[in-house]
């Protein structure tokens, strides 16, 4: 782990480096963004997403918070979806959780309802709660942890899709598709998610003109 002087250090021998294999690499970064991912994901430390699909800076708009929670009240991430999809038109929308969550362990242990850490995460003690009986059959604390995470990035897909700036625009044809990760930390790989497609538009989650 750098301490702090070593971090500012480290900035030097990177900007070095770029500019050995490319002398206008930040002059050529510094015209503008047109990034075409809009990610959202947790705060934890260990999910810087450009070092685990190897991309470069400018490729993903980003939004994170503790378990990567997609509310309709929440100011910080409305500005940002709105800005991602009606300013910079990314082309795809990705919410991704982790396994070994501190927010998803959290909510599953010892949910103390007086502290605003609690608060913010008491939408995954509901998703807990509802999908007792399945999280219940299964037989290790980590695979219903895991599950856990699953359901909770399938549920922030579901607010994703809800959301009128994301719904009018896929009414109008021209949209970002939207993707389900969890980044299995263990592994170091990414799992995609399958979201059910059809069986969201008979429910209205998702608007019946939106296409994969
Ligand atoms: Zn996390």
């Amino acid at each position: 782990m750098q301490n702090y002087n070593e971090l500012l250090e480290a900035n030097l021998e990177w900007v070095e480096k770029r500019l050995d294999l490319d002398k206008d690499y930040f002059k050529n970064l510094s015209k503008g963004q047109n990034p075409p991912f809009l990610y959202i994901g947790c705060s934890d430390s260990r999910m810087p997403i450009d070092t685990f699909t190897q991309s470069e800076p400018g490729s993903f708009f980003i939004h994170r918070n503790i378990a990567n929670q997609v509310f309709s009240n929440d100011m910080n991430f409305l500005a940002t979806l709105e800005y991602a999809v009606e300013q910079l038109e990314v082309e795809h929308i990705i919410v991704s959780g982790h396994y070994e969550c501190g927010g998803i362990k959290t909510a599953h242990d010892k949910c103390r309802h007086s502290s605003i850490i609690s608060s913010w995460l008491m939408p995954i003690k509901k998703i807990e709660v509802e999908h007792k009986e399945e999280l219940e059959n299964l037989a290790t604390e980590q695979e219903r942890l895991d599950r856990l995470t699953e359901l909770n990035v399938l549920e922030q897909l579901k607010h994703i899709f809800e959301l009128s700036v994301i719904r009018n625009r896929i009414e109008n044809g021209k949209y970002p598709r939207v993707h389900g990760w969890v980044l299995d930390i263990r592994s170091g790989k990414i799992v995609e998610i399958e979201i059910p497609i059809e069986d969201w538009k008979s429910k209205g989650i998702i608007p019946k003109e939106y296409q994969v």
